[in-house]
């Protein structure tokens, strides 16, 4: 038997538990794991509160990521005893996921974890570090350098933005956070951010075109945030946008982008090509910094993700999660 939560749609309504679950039950894959640790991303949060329409098939395990060591594969490059990392692919929310001691995974699917990791440490970072780093990697790819100008980082107290404003400014960028949560500006300087905005400065419709500040963006809130990012990007600045924390909703003009050759970029890391998930592991082994990333980070068990599921949607937690299995 192993321990999951289980989420399960039914006349009673939608519900997420700790369960005990017989390995026969496991979906039919070429690769089985151990999973060591998982992580709470706010695409679990909402998969295990039903806040979202996540979960696209029943019963499900939610985790959208995990990391552990092989323990039956018969995909050509995996062994038992490899230690793997897996974000996305529509694990945990149309194939059975992460938040489990055991998986059954396709093995095309993984990543070989990079050397410079313990699995607890790739869960730390886990989808939403990784997403950072596409982020940071497209961002590179549209031209934008430390000597370009500031780069502003979005929902900063979060996982995403903790990561993106570490990773940046470790690679010489200036970094401005904008956050909520005021009493989190000691915690995003130690991350290395140079200045602090309040959300609320960008949570208002503006002009279409206001002061040229930024040379660079991470965006993780979408709605009128990333309007006002836009608006108040540099004559071509490029904008990353990947989240969608504070609504689905985009009341922009296209002033930034017919005006001053702003551009949009969307980051997904699910469906990402797996060169390029690749790439951004390793990138990451390189450039982040490992006791930022600790001070990112809180461990929880397996029994407590479901109220820090709640949390975290709520804005309560700091940083990032790791699930202990
Ligand atoms: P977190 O909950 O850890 O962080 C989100 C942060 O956004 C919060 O900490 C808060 O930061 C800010 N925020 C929350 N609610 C609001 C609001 N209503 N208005 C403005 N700001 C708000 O989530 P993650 O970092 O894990 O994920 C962030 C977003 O990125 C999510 O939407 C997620 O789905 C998305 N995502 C997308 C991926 C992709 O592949 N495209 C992959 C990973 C994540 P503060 O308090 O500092 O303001």
């Amino acid at each position: 038997m192993f321990r999951a939560i289980l989420i399960e749609k039914n006349a009673d309504g939608y519900h997420a538990a700790l369960r005990s679950l017989e390995p026969a039950r496991l979906p039919d894959c070429d690769v089985r794991v151990r999973v060591e640790y998982s992580s709470l991303n706010y695409k679990d949060a909402l998969a295990i509160t039903g806040r979202g329409p996540v979960v696209r098939s029943f019963p499900m395990v939610p985790g959208i990521d995990l990391a552990g060591v092989v323990t039956e594969s018969g995909h050509p490059d995996y062994r038992a005893g490899d230690r793997v990392v897996l974000n996305g692919w529509g694990v945990g929310e149309s194939h059975w996921g992460g938040l489990a001691q055991m998986a059954a995974v396709r093995g095309d699917w993984l990543v070989p974890l990079p050397a410079a990791f313990t699995t607890r440490q790739a869960m730390a970072i886990g989808t939403a570090g990784y997403t950072a780093m596409l982020c940071v990697m497209a961002l590179e790819r549209h031209g934008i350098s430390p000597a370009s100008g500031d780069v502003v980082v979005t929902g900063a107290s979060g996982g995403v933005g903790g990561v993106a404003v570490s990773l940046l400014s470790r690679l010489g960028y200036r970094v401005v956070a904008v956050t909520g949560r005021p009493e989190e500006e000691s915690y995003l300087r130690s991350l290395g951010a140079a200045e602090i905005v309040d959300r609320d400065s960008l949570s208002h419709p503006g002009r279409p075109l206001e002061r040229a500040r930024w040379a660079g963006a991470v965006d993780v809130v979408g709605g009128q945030i990333l309007a006002s990012v836009c608006a108040a990007m540099q004559y071509r600045g490029v904008v990353t946008a990947c989240g969608l924390a504070g609504g689905m909703a985009f009341p922009a003009t296209v002033a930034p982008f017919i005006l001053r050759g702003v551009t949009l970029v969307g980051v997904d890391s699910v469906m990402c090509p797996r060169a390029e998930r690749v790439e951004a592991w390793r990138r990451l082994a390189q450039d982040l910094n490992p006791t930022e990333l600790e001070t990112m980070t809180q461990e929880i068990a397996l029994s407590d993700v479901i109220p820090a599921a709640r949390d975290l949607l709520e804005g309560r937690i700091r940083g990032r999660i790791v699930v202990a299995l």
